[in-house]
C-alpha cells in the first residue's frame, strides 16, 4: 500500500488544508489524522462516526474513597503533590488529581488501608468515520495527555486496517508539525513524505529540521511552498535547501484568500474554483506521479 504523510516544520503552514484536498481529489484512499493534539482534517471533511473507541496509556493511582481513614500518608509520601483531601466527598477522604499524578506507584505499599491501586489512564479517544472523501481515522488526545507519539502510531495503523478491508491501495496521512514523537510516528512506513513550508526565515529553518528527519529515516521527500508569491526569494531559498537535502520542490500554491473562504464553508479549496484550487490540483498530478 502506498503511504503519502504531509507535514510541516510548524503548525500553520497550509498542511491540513493540502491534505483534505488531496483527500478530496484521490477518491481511492484511506485517510489518517495522525496530528493528535490538534486534529483538524475532521473540521473540513465533516466525518460521521461509525466508531469510537477510548485510548489509554499509562497508569494514575485510583483511591477507594468509601473505604479511606483520611490518615494521609499517602499524602506525605506523594512527591508530586497529587493526593488531597476531597472537596466532593461526603466524608473525608484523600483522593488523587489525575493531572499531577505521575503514576509512580509510591502510594500504593503506604496506605495502611490497601485501598489505592493503579489504574490505566484515559488519556483520548479515537474514531473511525466515514466522509465525502474516503474513511478516516482520527482522535482526540486530552489536554495534558501524554503519548501522542503513540496514539499517532494507533490511528495510522487503524488507518491501514480500514484501507485493506475496503480495498484502497493508498493511505493519506495528515501528520503532526514539528519534529516530535508523533512525527516520527506519521512518517514510519511512508512511501513519500511531502513538507508543505511557507517562505519566511522561520519557515526555512523549520523546514531543514523537519527535512532531516525524513533524511534519517530514508523516507523519499518533497516540498511544496504554499503562499509562494508573498516572498518569492525566499520561495527560492527554500527550494534550492530543498535541492541540497535531496528533497524534490514540487508544485507551489499561490497565496489566496478564496482558499479561507473556502474552509469558512466547510469546503477544501480544490471544491471551488481558484487560482490555488489548480495549484493543488497540479501539485496533486506531480506527487501521484513522484
Ligand atoms: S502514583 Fe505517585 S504521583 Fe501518583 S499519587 Fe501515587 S505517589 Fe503520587
Ligand atoms: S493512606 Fe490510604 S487511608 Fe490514608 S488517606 Fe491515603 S488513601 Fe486514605
Amino acid at each position: 500500500m502506498n503511504e503519502i504523510v504531509i507535514l510541516s516544520g510548524k503548525g500553520g503552514t497550509g498542511k491540513t488544508s493540502v491534505a483534505a484536498s488531496f483527500a478530496v481529489l484521490s477518491k481511492r484512499a484511506a485517510l489518517a489524522d495522525a496530528d493528535v493534539d490538534a486534529s483538524n482534517l475532521s473540521l473540513l471533511l465533516d466525518p460521521r462516526v461509525r466508531r469510537k473507541e477510548v485510548y489509554r496509556a499509562g497508569l494514575e493511582a485510583v483511591v477507594r474513597l468509601e473505604e479511606c481513614g483520611d490518615c494521609a500518608v499517602c499524602a506525605g509520601v506523594c512527591r508530586f503533590n497529587a493526593l488531597r483531601p476531597s472537596d466532593t466527598h461526603t466524608r473525608p477522604a484523600f483522593q488523587v488529581d489525575s493531572f499531577l499524578c505521575e503514576g509512580c506507584g509510591r502510594c500504593v505499599p503506604m496506605c495502611p488501608r490497601g485501598i489505592i491501586e493503579m489504574r490505566e489512564r484515559t488519556v483520548g479517544e479515537w474514531m473511525e468515520s466515514d466522509t465525502r472523501a474516503g474513511p478516516l481515522v482520527h482522535a482526540r488526545l486530552e489536554p495534558a495527555g501524554e503519548n501522542s507519539g503513540k496514539l499517532a502510531s494507533l490511528v495510522k495503523r487503524e488507518a491501514r486496517r480500514v484501507a485493506a478491508e475496503r480495498g484502497l491501495g493508498l493511505l493519506l496521512v495528515d501528520g503532526p508539525p514539528g519534529v516530535g514523537c508523533s512525527a516520527i510516528a506519521a512518517l514510519s512506513g511512508a512511501s513519500l513524505v511531502l513538507f508543505v513550508a511557507e517562505p519566511t526565515v522561520s519557515g526555512l529553518h523549520d523546514f531543514e529540521r523537519a527535512a532531516d528527519l525524513a533524511r534519517h529515516f530514508t523516507v523519499p521527500a518533497a516540498l511544496c511552498v504554499n503562499k509562494w508569491d508573498i516572498h518569492p526569494v525566499a520561495a527560492d531559498s527554500l527550494e534550492a535547501k530543498a535541492r541540497k537535502m535531496n528533497v524534490r520542490p514540487l508544485q507551489r500554491v499561490r497565496y489566496d484568500p478564496s482558499v479561507v473562504s473556502a474552509q469558512r464553508r466547510g469546503k477544501t479549496v480544490v471544491e471551488e474554483d481558484s487560482a490555488a484550487a489548480q495549484d493543488v490540483r497540479d501539485l496533486w498530478r506531480e506527487v501521484t506521479a513522484a
